[in-house]
């Protein structure tokens, strides 16, 4: 189906809003994009976009500039800084560190360039808003998602996840592996970013106690830094120069069953909020944009359209969801067990990696 003159409205305007609405504009839609918040503006913090996110950045004419592809990941032991394993670059390519704030500017370069208009400082919620087709990618606490898919409520997964960036040390190489340390019940992530200026570090903790949902949460210097006092190594050397850091509780919610009704959509976190620890939820995003965007132009038949979208996406998203459910566990292994998982990895994690294949070499472009 030509996309011209089709009216559509897309709530968010994150990084799965901006490439869904640009997907849609290269297609012929008139596309304005609705985001509660007074600027397009992300956090502070990195994103590593792997080879499947990359296809679609590229199908979009999405230019980034600082980008560097990492050389695979080192897996520490947290407790002694020792090197356990490394995890080479996936077969389909090395995975780029970016900055998110640089990655929704790009997108919205593209977006403006393919005649996308943005409003800003709109919240919109359902029934309020006509257009022949509305893409709700309003995020994981989607008030849209209960519209489509009936109520779903989140449940705390007793992990709180501390985001920080510091400036990196001299000599500190763009490309160079990202480590991951695990430590018992907690793990720290570390990588590059902008060409090597800054480090970005994500530290993930098991707690007892709610914490609220959402990005923005100021976290306590002095706490973060007690709580991750026992990593050694160069993640412990990265959090003794943390001075400003934030706090984002994790929570679970089920991927929909339904990811449309009528003529809305449900897109990226919306439709299947993830825990970070595969570091997909933004590359699956922009796959669901291009997906989307595909199917439309294949049929006249709007239902018939989404319902080709939900089936090319909603079990590979179920499945990547899995993934990272399953490394919440992995990555915080206690004594002895740790032992076990660590000799498993140090002989094995090629092979290990090698089975992720499937979630890295997957080309959104090329499926329909
Ligand atoms: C610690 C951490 C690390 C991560 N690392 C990675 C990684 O390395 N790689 C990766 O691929 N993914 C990663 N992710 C996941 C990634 O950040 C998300 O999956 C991605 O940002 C989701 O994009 P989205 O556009 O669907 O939603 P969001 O980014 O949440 O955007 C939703 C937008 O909608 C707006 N909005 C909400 N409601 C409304 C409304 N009613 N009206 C108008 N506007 C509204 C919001 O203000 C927001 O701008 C990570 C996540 C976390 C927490």
């Amino acid at each position: 189906m030509d996309l011209k003159g089709m009216r559509v409205a897309v709530i968010g305007g994150g990084i799965g809003g901006m490439a869904a609405a640009t997907a849609l504009a290269l297609r012929g839609g008139d596309v304005h994009v609705f985001e509660q918040a007074p600027a397009l503006e992300e956090v502070g913090a990195g994103l590593q976009i792997s080879a499947n996110g990359q296809a679609v950045l590229a199908a979009l004419g999405v230019e980034l500039t600082g980008v560097s592809g990492s050389a695979g990941t080192e897996i520490q032991d947290g407790r002694t800084g020792r090197k356990v394993a490394f995890v080479p670059a996936p077969s389909a390519g090395p995975t780029w560190y970016v900055h998110r704030a640089d990655l929704l500017g790009a997108l919205l370069v593209c977006a403006e360039k393919a005649g996308v208009s943005t409003v800003l400082d709109r919240l919109v919620t359902p029934g309020t808003i006509q257009a022949d087709l509305i893409v709700a990618a309003d995020g994981g606490q989607s008030i849209w998602r209960s519209t489509v898919d009936g109520p779903c409520s989140p449940r705390f997964t007793g992990q709180v996840a501390w985001r920080a960036l510091v400036p990196a040390e001299a000599g500190q190489e763009a490309a160079a592996p990202s480590t991951l340390s695990m430590g018992s019940r907690a793990h720290v992530v570390t990588y590059p970013l902008r060409a090597a200026q800054l480090m970005n570090l994500v530290a993930v903790e098991e707690r007892s106690s709610w914490s609220e949902e959402g990005w923005r949460q100021q976290g306590d210097v002095d706490e973060f830094r007690a709580r991750f006092s026992d990593f050694k190594g160069p993640a412990g050397e990265i959090i003794a120069r943390v001075e400003t850091v934030h706090l984002w509780a994790l929570h679970l919610r089920p991927v929909a069953r339904h990811w449309w009704r009528d003529n809305i959509a449900l897109l990226g976190d919306a439709a299947h909020p993830t825990l970070p620890f595969m570091a997909q939820g933004a590359c699956m995003a922009l796959e669901d944009a291009w997906v989307l965007a595909d199917a439309l132009s294949r049929s006249d038949d709007l239902a018939a359209s989404l319902a080709l979208y939900q089936r090319m996406r909603q079990k590979r998203a179920e499945q990547v969801v899995a993934l990272a459910r399953g490394n919440a566990m992995r990555f915080h292994l206690p004594r002895p067990w740790s032992w076990g998982a660590q000799a498993v990895l140090s002989v094995g994690a090629g092979a290990l990696a090698r089975r992720l294949d499937w979630v890295y070499d997957y080309d959104a472009t090329q499926v329909l």
